[in-house]
């Protein structure tokens, strides 16, 4: 069975160089020394392990944590060398990789602008996005310039997480025995809910009124917002006349999840049953998630062949025209 997946990092010497120095070196240091080599690969390495696990297309995003820090010429620049590096890889391997472009949001002019050219002129199938953009989610006013760009080209927007703003990095998670908190704040719980309350934002602000055919993908089986749906939407529907449609709605239209670095059963059979076969792709979060423990998920989910088809590639070539 073909199999794609699309949540899968890489990174540049330049890039970790730069970023370790803000942020990465901080959340990551007890995995950043065996992931950090994995990251570089763009070529014989990262293709033998895909092909041991059976996978037959990766989909790259930058592992760009910390780039919304730089000031705003700084960020554009890291960010456009790092799209022509992974641009580069796709050109080498084009039956094995495709692009997410990754944009300078401080920049929200220039991140539009550095989208369009990734996706006209390098092929690139997406944007990437990692977490809030220095205290701001994306509802705000000011990234309207990119959410209409990526509607324009008709192109997905993946919200990936990202760290926590410092402030609500003392609040929540300090006080904690060491590597606790930093482990609380991102992948252990944090920036799982929080990407659960950007979408959630996304579509209670209105987002998607104004831009309705803009579709956005968020991994880890849909950052519990399967699980948390029909609540939300009991306790916001008395709030949010303003908007068109009901808020599961959004969800079901413009809304895609992944099944990242989620490997067990109970929360695909909750997605499944939230959003449906047709909304769910296939990811597995490499390298900081095994890819043969992606796959073997796939293989052992109790799931129709139909389905499976579905998760496993067609709903990422029908949505990324791959
Ligand atoms: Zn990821």
């Amino acid at each position: 069975m073909r199999t794609i997946a699309i949540e899968e990092h890489f990174s540049t010497p330049q890039c970790q160089t730069d970023l370790q120095k803000i942020t990465g070196q901080v959340m990551f240091a007890p995995l950043m020394a065996e992931i950090g080599q994995k990251l570089l690969d763009l070529g014989d390495g990262r293709l033998s392990d895909m092909d041991a696990a059976g996978i037959d297309m990766q989909v790259l995003s930058l592992s760009g944590f910390g780039i919304y820090q730089l000031d705003p010429a700084t960020g554009t620049a890291l960010a456009r060398d790092c799209n022509d590096a992974l641009a580069a890889a796709v050109r080498t391997h084009p039956d094995r990789f495709a692009g997410f472009a990754f944009v300078a949001l401080q920049d929200p002019e220039g991140a539009a602008a550095e989208l369009e050219r990734c996706v006209t002129r390098l092929g690139f199938k997406g944007a990437m996005v990692s977490g809030t953009i220095n205290g701001r989610f994306l509802d705000d006013p000011s990234f309207q310039p990119v959410l209409a760009a990526a509607e324009q080209l008709d192109v997905p927007i993946y919200l990936h997480p990202g760290p926590p703003p410092p402030d609500v990095f003392k609040a929540y998670f300090s006080g904690l025995p060491a590597g606790v908190g930093g482990a609380l704040a991102t992948a252990g719980w944090g920036w799982h809910v929080e990407n659960g309350l950007h979408s959630l934002r996304l579509v209670a602000s209105g987002v998607f009124d104004r831009f309705p055919k803009l579709q956005l993908i968020i991994g880890h089986m849909g950052e519990n917002i399967p699980f948390s749906l029909a609540r939300a939407e009991e306790r916001l529907a008395p709030v949010t006349s303003h908007l068109q449609r009901r808020v599961p709605d959004y969800f079901h239209t413009n809304f895609h999840l992944t099944t990242s670095g989620y490997f067990t059963m109970q929360p695909l059979l909750c997605a499944l049953t939230v959003f449906g076969a047709d909304r769910i792709i296939f990811a597995v979060d490499y390298p900081y998630s095994a890819n043969t423990t992606g796959r073997n998920f796939l293989n052992a989910a109790p799931i129709s062949p139909g389905d499976l088809e579905k998760i496993a590639h067609l709903n990422a070539e029908r949505l990324l025209k791959l």
